[in-house]
């Protein structure tokens, strides 16, 4: 089709014209410190702000978690989103043209794509022949045309006259070249930036089994990702920093058609925490809005500890029993009611504990502890006014709930804790060094000297580069090194500092040397040049680099 990749003229040219500053704060509230802005990172839970925005780099770095890079790294980031997809974004939100003859290049995905939109218009144009169903469950026409909703005759693999593998590669054919779906409702599955990648679908008839049917995860579509109605919402949810988290289609579009455009559903399985993590960075408040029965009911505290796992404290709203969002939102002052009452979690555990039976209430209260405990290590004070609160609730003894935090703990801080070690400032320094050319490239050491992974590659790749490397260009190829290229454009080291971290590498790769060698006449000068380095009046560069020559 004659489409190119997105040139790096074009990424250099878009970052340079807008500010930072002014992306970011679309997303997240900035303050201003001194030359810099700063927020609270939101890809990692924390209570005081290690994230920073550099207006005179045109960067962003979180010193607590290490992600950091230009403003299409943050986008790409925060939606979870392509690199190209995020150049796209950021195009959208700053108002400047995308070419349209840029391309991923990746044709086969490309044709994926293109063939599901093409499939979900074809079952969308047949709608009328279920009229009256849709009817029934009162969808109006902008809500049908808003979700493309649409009907799966069985005739429909003779209709579309599409390639048959492409057709296996959405699964709209069985291996048996039969329909997947046929004689159902069709809901097309948006994935996050707008492109149909799955269907869902309904029966329509009671005796017709099971009530749902999903496309089965495919090349494209990956149902740990995405949340149905969140490409609908997602304007919405930035805008009020709030989501609604329901059970299932029909409650996100029932909710959309009275007026509440911001609810969104996991994909016919519970909550993933990749879901949270999505739905944490967009809003500030999220509302677990589930079905009134006892499977909606474990569904919440499931979803509510997934939350609470990454330091957010949902609010849990609850229908009376026997209804769901859906059937609620026919009468949209009770649905407003309902959800303008929902409680913080911690309200909501209490009142689950308070009102349990008498023969629950000893395992009731060690489920909500366990629940809570998660908020021990981001929000220790919420996790004490919660205990003391539970404690005069139900008349229990405050050291017990204690000594319930303990084991609950216990298999948290094992999961959580990283191995990964904080990357040395000798290294950054060396690597700083040679970014700047300080250090010259022709420096011989063994990569595995390295003890940070960034660290390490960097070094091969500036290694193997002529000319200084362009750091846009590099985060661009190598998205994991953002966050360390970030942090060295924004550290500042002084001369001595960098000549002491070469002084510092070149030790360690003749102290590696040494363990290799057997002859003595090597040895014997690799120990003086181990000497040489230590002596503090070596000089500049050249004079450190003539010390191992
Ligand atoms: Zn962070």
């Amino acid at each position: 089709m004659g489409r190119k990749k997105i040139p790096l003229s074009f990424i250099e040219d878009l970052l340079s014209r807008v500010d930072i500053v002014d992306v970011i704060s679309q997303y997240l509230t900035l303050k201003q410190v001194g030359r810099n802005y700063s927020a609270l990172c939101p890809f990692h839970p924390e209570k005081t702000p290690s994230f920073v925005v550099s207006p005179e780099k045109q960067i962003f770095k979180c010193f607590g978690c290490g992600v950091g890079g230009t403003a299409i790294t943050f986008i790409e980031k925060y939606e979870n989103l392509s690199f190209y997809e995020a150049v796209k974004r950021l195009c959208e939100i700053t108002g400047i043209e995308f070419p349209s003859e840029f391309s991923e290049i990746d044709e086969e995905t490309d044709i994926l794509y293109e063939t599901a939109y093409e499939v979900a218009k074809y079952f969308h144009s047949k709608v009328e022949k279920i009229k009256d169903y849709l009817l029934n469950r009162n969808l109006e026409n902008t809500t049908i045309k808003r979700f493309l909703l649409g009907y799966a005759p069985e005739t429909y693999l003779k209709d579309l006259k599409k390639d048959r593998e492409i057709l296996k590669k959405l699964n709209l054919v069985t291996e048996k070249g039969k329909p997947f779906f046929a004689n159902r409702l069709i809901i097309p599955i948006f994935n996050h930036t707008g492109k149909i990648v799955a269907f869902g679908a309904r029966a329509l008839r009671k005796n017709q089994t099971p009530k749902y049917i999903n496309s089965p995860e495919n090349d494209i579509f990956h149902k740990g990702n995405i949340l149905y109605g969140f490409y609908q919402a997602k304007e919405n949810i930035l805008k009020d920093k709030e989501v609604i988290v329901v059970e299932g289609y029909f409650d996100v579009i029932s909710l959309f058609q009275a007026g509440i455009e911001k609810a969104v559903a996991p994909m016919g399985t519970s909550l993933t925490e990749n879901h949270a993590k999505t739905l944490k960075r967009y809003a500030k408040k999220i509302v677990l809005f589930f079905d009134g029965d006892s499977a909606g009911e474990r569904a919440t505290l499931r979803a509510a500890e997934i939350f609470a796992k990454l330091g957010v404290e949902p609010f849990i709203a609850r229908p009376p029993e026997g209804e769901d969002p859906d059937s609620l939102s026919r009468n949209k002052k009770l649905l407003d009611e309902i959800i303008s009452q929902a409680l913080p979690l911690s309200k909501y555990l209490i009142k689950l504990a308070k009102t349990s039976s008498l023969e629950e209430k000893t395992d009731t209260i060690k489920q909500v502890v366990s629940i809570f405990s998660y908020f021990d290590t981001v929000d220790p004070f919420k996790l004490r006014r919660f205990l003391s609160e539970l404690s005069v609730e139900t008349d229990s003894d405050i050291k017990w709930l204690k000594s319930l935090i303990k084991t609950a703990n216990r298999s948290f801080t094992k999961e959580t804790t990283s191995s990964k070690l904080p990357t040395p400032e000798y290294e950054k320094a060396f690597i700083k060094g040679l970014l700047e050319r300080k250090i010259p490239s022709k420096v011989e050491i063994s990569p595995n000297l390295f003890i940070s992974d960034e660290c390490r590659k960097l070094y091969i790749l500036l290694k193997h580069s002529e000319k200084p490397p362009n750091p846009i260009e590099l985060e661009k190829e190598y998205p994991e090194l953002g966050g360390i290229l970030a942090e060295l454009s924004l550290t500042e080291f002084t001369e001595d500092e960098i000549k002491a971290a070469l002084c510092r590498v070149l030790k360690k790769e003749i102290e590696r040397k040494l363990r290799n060698v057997k002859e003595f006449n090597i040895k014997k000068k690799l120990k003086l040049m181990s000497i040489n380095l230590s002596n503090k009046e070596v000089g500049g560069i050249e004079d450190i680099l003539s010390c191992i020559n």
